[in-house]
């Protein structure tokens, strides 16, 4: 993997979906909500053996037996280096990357500790705010809240907190619970000023909404001035850009909005947080925002791993419709269903649901449009369709939104319906789609040629025969099927049991390890797929995709389990009698003896 740092290398990862990267290439079926099948494109089948997998972000053929992630597939199916391969995603979702960078799988793991102290400080500081909110109900933020009619419920719910007025607090209460400053700062909790180098507060005296990542960890913070005229001018500050806090990549509301989201796979795209906890308040829990900034393709992409219909709320003023035209460029392109909620008079679903209440937000929801229906309305003030030059310019902006999707079948669709609503011929809006394509190729052709070759890296031998291998699949097995499996084995096995055996051990043990986690943390994928990208475990990768099931799941974990723990007994003990048979000092003789006899106690 030399060549490019891990951690970039987990970004491309994390910002490209592996579905929809493989499913560019071949044709994919949904399985499971974040399971698909297809044809495997690197052997002739005429029955889908070829899985993709969301949640591991990893492919594996039942058939052929290739398997891998991302990165090796772009290498197998364009026959190209993996260095290439990094370039190829990082062009494709917008990473760049450093040059000369080397990969240092130390730095990796002090990364990982240190994410993880982040995501500490902030659900400390988010369960203090939260309490001391509660505790002072007649404070500014307490009568913030009461005016915008938010109960308790709601306020925990989203993890509504005040920051108190006292100087130093957050520095002096994040000492207090053991953090340095540097954790304070790294989380973003204080800053340093450039000049004095001086630590100083951004939260004093503000009201707070948690910001919390896909997995429901807290990353960050958008703090609201109470004062009519705040004294920096700024009426919301968020948490800068930290090792967790990355704002382009993040959406409000979506760890409240998963359980909801999970059964329908549709959300409601907000402006705002006021927005999204109004959707939620009127019923609509599948509501969720960008974080005060423009909406950006990563958005796009974790929208796409949880939903295949997007209904946007944006205002319909200016901004809105800005805001609107630039999702509908990073949306279409991934396949989802897109619509418009239009709420009447111009206002935001906070100010709706404030006025109409929940009937008011429902009542526009079920009267939303789909995007070429909102487009067309927009049309009008963008272009003087009285004119053939108008709509000339009209259709040639629409096909170039057309030229975004991916899918022939729905690309036909709109043309059909875009022709119609311009009263222009299909034909027509053919050929300048064909025009806008060439035009993107030739461009695209020129960035590609000055792009270097590499040589492809031999692929990993098969992992050898040993002892424990079966025993140590089984539990891999049972432990990616649940949770609770995984807690039982990492009770039962001691750390020893997994010592050796290679990438087996080492996966078995990444996923005990995550087993209290609830859920396959971003991390935990990101350790596993490097694990595997070192080694190649084909095997490994099948398991991962669809453990095979046991007729007595218990009778296999315990008879696993003691197999591992036999196995590694007979270790220890050819360990110890080796070195015995070396060993002239009589009193390092008599502890090995102890050792060896405790051993075959244990028998
Ligand atoms: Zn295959």
């Amino acid at each position: 993997m030399a060549g490019f740092n891990q951690d970039i290398i987990e970004e491309i990862r994390s910002r490209c979906d592996i579905a929809e990267i493989i499913g560019s290439y071949v044709q994919l079926k949904r399985r499971g909500s974040t399971s698909f099948t297809g044809l495997c494109p690197f052997h002739q089948e005429k029955t889908p053996s070829f899985h993709v997998d969301g949640k591991w972000q990893r492919y594996h053929c039942f058939g052929c037996g290739k398997d891998g992630d991302v990165f090796r597939f772009i290498m197998e199916h364009e026959n190209i280096s993996f260095p290439e391969s990094v370039r190829q995603l990082a062009q494709r979702c917008g990473v760049i990357l450093p040059e000369n960078d080397d990969y240092d799988p130390g730095a990796a793991r002090v990364n990982r500790d240190l994410k993880e102290r982040l995501y500490k400080v902030n659900e400390e500081f988010s369960a203090f705010f939260v309490r001391f909110l509660r505790e002072n109900p007649n404070s500014p933020a307490g009568i913030y809240l009461q005016k915008r009619g938010i109960t308790r419920e709601v306020a925990d719910q989203f993890s509504i907190g005040a920051v108190p007025e006292e100087r130093y607090f957050c520095l002096n209460y994040g000492r207090h619970l053991g953090f340095t400053d540097e954790d304070l700062l790294a989380a973003g909790i204080c800053g340093r000023a450039e000049e004095s180098g001086r630590i100083y507060e951004r939260f004093t005296g503000r009201l707070t909404f948690a910001i919390r990542n896909e997995y429901g960890r807290g990353v960050g913070f958008s703090a609201r001035s109470l004062e009519p005229k705040p004294a920096d001018g700024r009426k919301y500050v968020n948490t800068p850009e930290t090792m967790v806090f990355k704002k382009g990549m993040l959406l409000y509301g979506l760890p409240q909005a998963r359980e909801s989201v999970s059964k329908e796979r549709k959300i409601i795209l907000c402006e705002g947080q006021m927005d999204t906890i109004a959707m939620h308040r009127a019923g609509f829990t599948n509501a969720v925002a960008p974080l005060g900034t423009a909406f950006t393709p990563e958005q796009a992409k974790l929208i796409k791993r949880y939903a295949d219909e997007v209904s946007i709320a944006f205002d319909s003023d200016g901004a809105g419709q800005k805001a609107f035209l630039r999702a509908l460029e990073y949306i279409l392109p991934l396949s989802i269903s897109l619509k418009m909620i239009r709420i009447p008079g111009g206002k935001d679903p906070d100010e709706l649901f404030t006025n109409g209440g929940a009937e008011a937000v429902a009542a526009a929801v079920s009267a939303s449009v789909p995007w070429l229906e909102q487009f067309k309305t927009m049309l009008p003030g963008l272009y003087d369709m009285s004119t053939p030059v108008g709509r000339g310019q009209a259709a040639a902006f629409m096909v170039s939104l057309f030229a975004l999707v991916r899918n022939q079948i729905e690309l036909e669709s709109y043309i059909r319906e875009g022709a119609a609503l311009l009263q222009v011929s299909e034909e027509a809006l053919y050929a300048e789609l064909g025009r806008q394509r060439n035009k993107e190729r030739r461009a695209s052709e020129m960035r590609g040629a000055s792009s270097a070759q590499q040589k492809t890296p031999p692929p990993a031998p098969p992992a050898p025969d040993m002892p424990g291998r079966s025993a140590m699949l089984t539990l891999f097995a049972l432990s990616v099927a649940s949770q609770e499996n995984a807690r039982e084995i990492s009770d039962l096995l001691p750390p020893e049991a997994l010592e050796e055996g290679g990438i087996l051990a080492q996966a078995l043990n990444l996923l005990l390890a995550a087993a209290a986690a609830g859920e396959p943390e971003a991390d935990t994928v990101a350790a596993l797929n490097a694990l595997l990208a070192e080694k190649n475990d084909s095997e490994l990768g099948r398991f991962l995709l669809a453990p095979p099931t046991f007729s007595d799941p218990v009778k296999a974990l315990n008879d696993s389990v003691n197999e591992l723990l036999r196995v590694t007994r007979r270790r220890q003990y050819t360990r110890i009698a080796g070195e015995m048979r070396n060993c002239s000092d009589p009193e390092r003789r008599l502890e090995l003896m102890k050792q060896l006899q405790e051993v075959l106690r244990e028998k």
